[in-house]
């Protein structure tokens, strides 16, 4: 990560209302938060400063921990907002089959570059790169290269679509990619690739690379008509379900594999946007906390969506909340007290996705000795930031990333009052333009048309017993005028 041994100078937020997302999380008002070097230094009322510190009011604002998007498909934001009417199917068409194979390296640090400087902007200090465009080495490198370019945390999760992990994970190739630019660097690492459940377990091979290089496996499960409870049979019954594992969705499981994947100690990262418009299955965060397994929270790809944790704690409180109350009206029930709480969704953003990385050590809290990775929510041009009368819910609810007023990762200040520093966004707004340019040419103007606006299947309004009122004229119009 480019921001480490940069020689930055401290910053203390002063006055403002502080989650730590500690263990007991402790919520301080009228308190500071003091960065000095790449950690924390402290965190109360009233600390004293070194001389020279940065001061940041954040009065009326709200101090929390980075958040942390454990999955994510950056090289995808080059097309942002072109399938937003895709399913999962119009998607796995147009990027593994007909067109994720032009890509060229370029194209996937253009969407890198823009997709980190974004997840800065909304306060997303670590990002998953979950980068399954890599059909080549220079398309990893060119990967790399943006990540090392953006002041944020990252960790890339290596994965190629065009061939399967068996192949492109045992060659000397991914070796050497490995020597030169993992060992021994800030940049995280996981194997990203998916099983497909085929008995003869190809993936295999794959599995002992990763064990090999220590590194954890993360993979998309759980979706509906692609990976199923065979895949999460095989992985366990083969000895490579570790605690490191990260399964992405998990929508559409039975309790046998939420069991398997709760007692091997592996976590799901959730996608709800995701999963509540293409297809995986329903958002499963009500099911995994019947089975006590951990939870992260991603955004996936702004190929569709947005690229902000706040959409993701917003659609995954709402949705666990939606499950709740369609299962308790189906048996006559009804819920008076919610089970998952604003408090809760908010430590998946954070703390949850540092755990499942394995950082909780170092990232995910605002505690003494922890890296500095800290965002200031506060907007006081914003209706909706006051009153901030319930923390959690006003991150939840009333917050988004427009509202992310500082942002510091690893002690260096990548944001603030409302405006990035130190980026190159105008570079990589111009770099994708030249992808988008490229894409457009190579696909046609009908195959770029039709890509981004797929038919819509026939659908009949039903026939209503009921008549209705003409309010123009008073007149009814139904059985009985005939
Ligand atoms: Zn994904």
């Amino acid at each position: 990560m480019s921001a480490v041994g940069a020689t930055a100078r401290p910053v203390v937020f002063r006055n403002g209302l502080v989650l730590t997302m500690d263990d007991a999380h402790t919520v301080l008002e009228g308190a500071d938060v003091l960065v000095v070097g790449d950690r924390i230094a402290g965190v109360g009322v009233g600390l004293t400063a070194p001389d020279g510190a940065l001061e940041v009011d954040a009065t009326g604002g709200i101090v929390m921990p980075g958040m942390v998007d454990t999955h994510r498909h950056l090289w995808q934001t080059a097309m942002r907002g072109y399938g937003a009417d895709w399913t999962l199917t119009q998607y796995f068409v147009w990027y593994y089959l007909e067109w994720g194979k032009v890509f060229r390296p370029q194209d996937i640090y253009a969407g890198n570059l823009l997709g980190g400087i974004e997840a800065l902007d909304a306060g997303v200090t670590t990002t998953v790169d979950w980068s399954h465009g890599l059909r080549t080495i220079d398309h990893a490198d060119a990967a790399v290269d943006a990540l090392e370019a953006v002041p944020g945390r990252f960790v890339l999760g290596y994965g190629n679509i065009q061939a399967g992990p068996w192949e492109w994970s045992t060659t000397p190739e991914f070796r050497d990619f490995i020597q030169r630019r993992i060992h021994g660097k800030e940049l995280g690492f996981q194997m990203a690739f998916d099983v497909t459940g085929d008995p003869s377990f190809p993936e295999k091979a794959a599995f002992e690379v990763a064990r090999e290089l220590d590194a954890a496996v993360t993979t998309h499960s759980g979706v509906w008509g692609a990976t199923g409870d065979d895949s999460i049979r095989l992985i366990h019954e083969n000895g490579f379900m570790t605690p490191k594992n990260i399964y992405v969705h998990s929508a559409t499981l039975s309790a046998d594999s939420y069991q398997r994947i709760a007692a091997s100690g592996g976590s799901v990262s959730v996608s709800t946007e995701s999963e509540q418009s293409a297809g995986q299955g329903y958002p499963p965060t009500w099911v995994l906390r019947q089975h006590g397994i951990p939870v992260s929270l991603s955004m996936d790809t702004s190929v569709w969506w947005s690229g902000d944790l706040f959409s993701a704690m917003r659609t995954t409180l709402s949705a666990d909340r939606s499950r709740e109350h369609f299962e308790a009206h189906a048996k006559s029930e009804t819920i008076t007290h919610h089970a998952l709480r604003a408090e809760q969704v908010v430590d998946w953003a954070t703390r949850g996705g540092a755990k499942a990385l394995g950082m909780d050590h170092l990232i995910g809290s605002l505690e003494q000795g922890k890296k500095a990775d800290v965002v200031l929510i506060k907007n006081d041009a914003s209706p909706a930031m006051f009153p901030v009368l319930n923390p959690y819910g006003h991150v939840v609810f009333q917050a988004q990333r427009g509202d992310v007023h500082t942002v510091v990762v690893d002690g260096r200040v990548v944001k603030a009052d409302g405006r990035l520093v130190g980026d190159d966004l105008s570079g990589a707004k111009q770099k994708v333009g030249e992808t988008v340019d490229f894409l457009r040419e190579t696909l046609g103007e009908q195959a770029w048309r039709s890509g981004m606006n797929p038919d819509i299947p026939q659908t009949t309004v039903l026939d209503n017993p009921y008549q209705y009122t003409d309010f123009a004229t008073g007149a009814t119009h139904g059985q009985q005028d005939a």
